[in-house]
């Protein structure tokens, strides 16, 4: 699973609301939405809390699931068959118990002479040859525990039919996290047809334990089974599902029958099904179909969209020596979606954010997203995980697989700079909480989901690559899937394989990084001794050494001295150390931890000498990020200045950006220089964030007349975070002609343009752009509605009419009483309200002080008169719309 839709939400909420560019002088009222997306809770832990969770003991084992199913859309019901052929695991049992949330069941039974019929071919119809045999069950708790008509051993196989009716909505026992918002496991979009603007789909999220709400099973990581599935659904819709789709058939009542069906043993949480009216768009990779299932719309952009799996499935292929083994691999995408993306076995299913025109993915392609999901295909769906406490081995991979794809796809710097950005996820989640990566005691299944088994998972493996060495690394990897293929895993079962390949004992590092929590905090220091012409490095470990461990530590050290580099290799092992080694003259640049991979935190001295020869000279995106971010302009010393002024020029485009970030202000006696610079980027730079930043400089900086030009050149760039920027420049000196150029978007498909919109009438528009938030609201879906009601709230903050605000604020309520509004669409629209009651407050009291002053200055009645009309409209708008905020009901308060 992915959760990356988080970080983008964090990302997106941080461009649209704190961005420079479109505050107003002398406000902030940009930061009156506070952000704030920490979702995850420090839990305060008790033993009592923290319960042992092993993996699921084995009694029965299911062989193979058999699924008929058709829907009610009306009362969101799924009715089912399912034939279940199951065995003993190991000792013998006259009882099979199954998962079964919430259902209705009809009848349990067993088939007597029966035998599976998966040749696929015509449709079943079992009762002539097979009779079926009523079985005692009990169903409580969401399990149905059935009695055998005697005991099997784990050498007989037997099956039992059960009908019954799944009913999701009806849920009892409801859960949820962070990552997963809701575990109903099958969802009715637009149900009765009745929302605007969205299309009817069903769909299905099996992690972590929520498959059992559509079909009874053994709902754990650790069972395994083929399966087939027979959709019948009105003849309009589409269907996907695991596996092949052997055929399709007509039924009478105008609905279709489409059989799926899957050969190779998974999970049961990795079954899925979506339907909808998709459109289809093919691909092919060796003789396999990968197909994209999207809504008509984005039928154009499919491919710009997913157009590179194929060569992320030849790649990841043959970097592991294990080729993809599932038949086919889809990928759809779905609305309302309550995750990032699910690696469902070979049809993996996305949230709507993934559907992107052309123009959209020149600024986000979301392909960490689609190699994330793929990698699982391997690390998740051929080898599972068999309890969550091992989550790690899917989603440490999965997030890894996204750092292969960058280094392969786009080069060493894209992956280093997307691996930084995941430490910080995980550094950032520490001040939070700090956890083993191997967990066997938490309150909650789903709190694994978080920035340690998925960001310090990659950020492990990675040190595990460096390690052992590029071969070892994937001829273990080759090693773990072979010997693991089509069963559940446990950490050790990694290690043994690292120990196979390389005749190393790894304990030590599984221990330290997998089973025990933390990371180090490296005191690193350098001394020169010319009289012994040697270089000497003392590194000590400053961690809290309770709980945390003393870690140990190989690492890389670069000497850089007479025009040549020297590597040491070095294994850190103590508390504090020193290292020696020979330099005939004082070095240019001791780099520690050259290959920088370490998960720690480093406190190093370096000089302003040494940073800019580190920023000439060491190879990686993180040495001159690093040496970059530390140099300073403020200080006028040309070398430095120089430095980050070269840095504009840099291979890769963060660096660019960085360099123009750490511009600052204006910088004295280089204005000429990089304003020059600057416009030659905006038109030239292939990467758009590097374009909008210099975009942003400028307008900040710069108020020379021929800048105009430039931004209205940006206008016609194609992507839209540009046209943003050029948008917010010419804002700031003639705000006019900025709402003039917004007008003409107003009609836009794309939603990134209409957040674009709802922006600018934010920040300076007036009563008359009401009419676009009342007539676009529907079409900002999921995350966007979030900005929607965060730009709309600063709009009816600034708005003069009542009727407006009126209007304004029964938009808000019905966005938050809308059930398909998401928990944080709804709590901003709720703040939004909170906001302009506010604003109402500040309004009467400045009318109450200009009416005291009138009657001070004895001023005409006429106009005294006018005011206290005033203050008593007033006072009942706000009170109306105090009552509105107080009536909320709104239990979606997120976590
Ligand atoms: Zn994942």
């Amino acid at each position: 699973m992915n959760i990356k839709n988080y970080l983008f939400l964090i990302l997106f909420l941080s461009v649209f609301f704190s961005c420079k560019i479109f505050k107003k002088n002398n406000t902030s009222k940009s930061n009156a939405v506070a952000i704030n997306l920490d979702t995850v809770e420090t839990v305060n832990k008790t033993v009592e809390q923290l319960k042992y969770y092993g993996s699921n003991t084995r009694i029965s084992d299911i062989l193979h699931t058999k699924l008929e199913v058709s829907f009610d859309f009306e009362k969101q019901y799924l009715f089912g068959n399912a034939t279940i052929k199951a065995r003993a695991y190991f000792y013998p049992t006259s009882t099979l118990t199954l998962d079964a949330r919430g259902m209705e069941i009809k009848q349990v039974s067993l088939l007597q002479n029966e035998i599976m019929k998966t040749e696929g071919i015509g449709v079943i119809d079992t009762a002539a040859t097979i009779s079926k045999k009523p079985l005692k069950y009990t169903y409580t708790n969401d399990i149905i525990t059935i009695k055998l008509d005697k005991e099997y051993k784990n050498t007989e196989t037997y099956s039992v039919f059960i009908e019954y009716i799944a009913k999701p909505n009806e849920l009892k026992n409801k859960g949820g996290s962070d990552a997963i918002t809701d575990d109903k496991g099958l969802y009715f979009i637009n149900p009765l047809g009745k929302e605007k603007n969205k299309p009817q789909q069903i769909w299905t999220q099996g992690e972590t334990q929520s498959n059992s709400v559509w079909f009874p099973t053994i709902d754990s990581p650790n069972e395994r089974m083929t399966q087939e599935i027979y959709i019948t659904v009105n003849k309009k819709f589409t269907t996907l599902s695991n596996g092949e789709l052997v055929y399709s058939s007509d039924n009478e009542d105008n609905t279709r029958t489409d059989y799926w069906k899957m050969d190779l043993p998974h999970a049961p949480y990795l079954a899925m099904m979506a339907i909808g009216e998709f459109s289809i768009v093919k691909d092919k990779w060796r003789d396999k179909e990968v197909n994209y299932y999207v809504e008509k719309e984005y039928e154009p952009y499919a491919k710009n969209i997913f157009g590179n799996t194929p060569e992320m499935l030849e790649y990841f292929s043959n970097k592991l020596g294990v080729p993809y083994v599932w038949n086919k691999y889809s990928q759809v995408v779905v609305r309302d979606y309550v995750s990032g993306a699910m690696e469902n076995t070979s049809a993996t299913l996305h949230g709507q954010y993934l559907q992107r025109t052309d123009r959209e993915l020149l600024d986000e392609n979301n392909e960490a997203v689609i190699s994330h999901e793929l990698f699982h295909q391997w690390f998740g769906d051929l080898v599972t995980c068999e309890s969550w406490s091992n989550l790690p081995l899917n989603e440490s991979f999965a997030t890894y697989g996204e750092y292969l794809w960058e280094e392969y796809k786009y080069g060493i710097d894209a992956a280093d700079f997307h691996h930084a950005e995941s430490r910080n996820g995980y550094f950032s989640e520490t001040t939070r909480k700090i956890e083993k990566l191997i967990r066997f005691n938490y309150k909650d299944k789903e709190e694994m989901f978080d920035a340690h088994s998925y960001n310090k998972g990659g950020q492990v493996l990675h040190m595990l690559r460096k390690y052992v060495g590029e071969e070892a690394f994937f001829a273990s990897l080759k090693l773990y899937l072979e010997s693991n293929k089509y069963n559940s895993v446990e950490i050790h079962n990694l290690r043994l394989a690292f120990e196979m390949v390389t005749g190393e004992d790894l304990n030590w590092f599984f221990n330290q990084w997998f089973l025990s929590a933390g990371h180090p905090e490296l005191l690193i220091k350098k001394e020169y001794d010319s009289n012994n012409n040697k270089q000497r490095v003392i590194i000590t470990q400053i961690q809290n050494s309770e709980p945390f461990q003393i870690f140990k530590l190989p690492m890389a050290i670069d000497i850089y001295a007479n025009g040549a580099k020297v590597r040491h290799k070095i294994v850190l092992t103590k508390a504090s150390e020193t290292f020696e080694f020979d330099a005939i003259i004082q070095p240019d640049l001791v780099n520690v931890d050259a290959e920088k991979v370490l998960l720690c935190f480093k406190l190093e001295e370096k000089s302003k000498k040494e940073l800019v020869f580190q920023f000439k000279n060491a190879p990686l995106y993180l040495d001159r990020y690093e040496a970059l971010t530390r140099l300073s302009i403020e200080d006028k010393d040309s070398l430095s200045t120089e430095t980050i002024i070269s840095a504009m020029d840099d291979k890769f485009w963060n660096i660019r950006v960085q360099a123009i970030s750490q511009l600052k202000n204006r910088v004295l006696g280089y204005e000429k220089k990089i304003k020059e610079k600057l416009i030659n980027l905006i038109s030239t730079d292939p990467k758009s964030d590097v374009r909008s930043s210099a975009i942003i400089y400028l307008a900040n900086f710069y108020t020379d007349d021929d800048l105009q030009q430039v931004y209205k050149n940006a206008l016609n760039d194609k992507a839209y975070s540009v046209l943003r920027a050029a948008l917010g420049a010419i804002s700031k000196t003639n705000p006019k002609e900025s709402l003039r150029i917004t007008k003409e978007y107003e009609n836009a498909k794309s939603r990134d343009v209409l957040t674009l919109v709802a922006e600018v009438y934010a920040n300076y528009g007036s009563d008359e752009n009401n009419d676009f938030f009342i007539n676009a609201a529907d079409k900002f879906t999921d995350y966007t509605k979030i900005s929607f009601v965060g730009f709309y709230g600063l709009f009816l903050k600034n708005v003069l009419k009542e009727e407006t605000v009126t209007a304004g604020v029964e938009l808000l309520k019905s966005i938050i009483e809308d059930p398909q509004t998401n928990k944080w669409g709804a709590y901003y629209a709720k703040n939004s309200i909170k906001e302009v009651e506010l604003m109402y407050d500040e309004r009467l009291s400045k009318t109450i002080a200009k009416l005291k002053d009138l009657k001070e200055q004895k001023s005409a009645n006429e106009e005294i008169k006018k005011l206290e009309d005033l203050i008593d409209r007033q006072k009942l708008l706000k009170q109306k719309i105090a009552e509105t905020y107080n009536g909320l009901k709104d239990p979606r308060q997120p976590k």
